[in-house]
């Protein structure tokens, strides 16, 4: 009784409605909510989940938010035997579950112009979330670094995502991925360039494009995961 009057005060409930294997590692959650429905939310917020009671919290992206109907879409990347892979892998429709937010994390609103992100499989959600709002004219480019390219293209192909730039992750794999955004960035110098994902890939980029200074109107970074750090945020 102790945990569930916790559990109110701290979170707030939402349902599992449906649940989509994607790949063998992409899992898509439908949640439903009453006080989803009129929530104002900016792309690029972040939803804390308990995947373990009492404190195991984990952070993932709104892939969709719909206020109207009062209805989230999560996309989750298990990676292996943690937490996070061990909550969504053992998830079954009609679940409750505890969330808190959704809170801001990175600013992409308002943003016009040209924009190019870069990220991995945990980036997947805030792309395909902003580039349904981004203008036909504009839309986003994208490049992940991914452990399993196939997997990935496949999952990118029903986001809506089927033009990213994926390369695998293996040694020296950040110069092809710096090479890319530096031909992006010639062709449009005035796109803002976003940095999620790995901390350690995000590093090593950002110093890469500072010499020469790569052309660009600003840069958002955010950290999403970093090696050896749990439930980094
Ligand atoms: C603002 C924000 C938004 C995010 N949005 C999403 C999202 O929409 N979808 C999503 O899937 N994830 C998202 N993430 C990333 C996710 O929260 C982390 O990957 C988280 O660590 C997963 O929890 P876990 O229990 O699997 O692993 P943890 O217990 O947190 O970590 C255990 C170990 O696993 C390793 N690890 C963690 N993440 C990864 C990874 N992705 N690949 C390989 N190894 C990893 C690390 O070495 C870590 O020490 C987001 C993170 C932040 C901060």
């Amino acid at each position: 009784m102790l945990g569930d009057l916790l559990n109110n005060l701290l979170f707030k409930q939402a349902t599992v409605t449906a649940l989509r294997e994607l790949s063998p590692h992409f899992r898509q959650l439908s949640l439903e909510a009453g006080w989803l429905k009129g929530l104002v939310y900016s792309r690029g917020d972040k939803l804390q989940v308990q995947v373990e009671p009492p404190f195991t919290l984990r952070t993932f992206t709104p892939l969709e938010l719909d206020a109207t109907r009062g209805t989230m879409q999560l996309l989750v990347f298990a990676h292996g035997d943690t937490p996070a892979g061990r909550w969504v892998r053992a998830l079954k429709p009609g679940a409750g579950i505890n969330v808190f937010g959704p809170r801001r994390s990175l600013e992409l609103e308002p943003q016009g112009g040209d924009a190019l992100l870069f990220g991995d499989e945990t980036s997947f959600a805030v792309a395909a979330d902003w580039q349904r709002v981004r203008a036909p004219t504009r839309p986003l480019r994208c490049v992940f670094e991914v452990t399993d390219a196939a997997e990935s293209k496949a999952v990118l192909s029903g986001l809506g995502l089927g033009h990213a730039q994926v390369v695998e992750k293996r040694p020296g794999h950040l110069v092809d991925i710096e090479a890319y955004v530096r031909s992006v960035l010639g062709d449009q110098p005035g796109s803002h360039l976003v940095l999620t994902g790995q901390g350690a890939s995000i590093q090593t980029l950002r110093k890469a494009l500072r010499a020469p200074a790569a052309p660009h109107a600003d840069q958002r970074v955010k950290a999403y995961w970093a090696r050896g750090k749990r439930g980094l945020d």
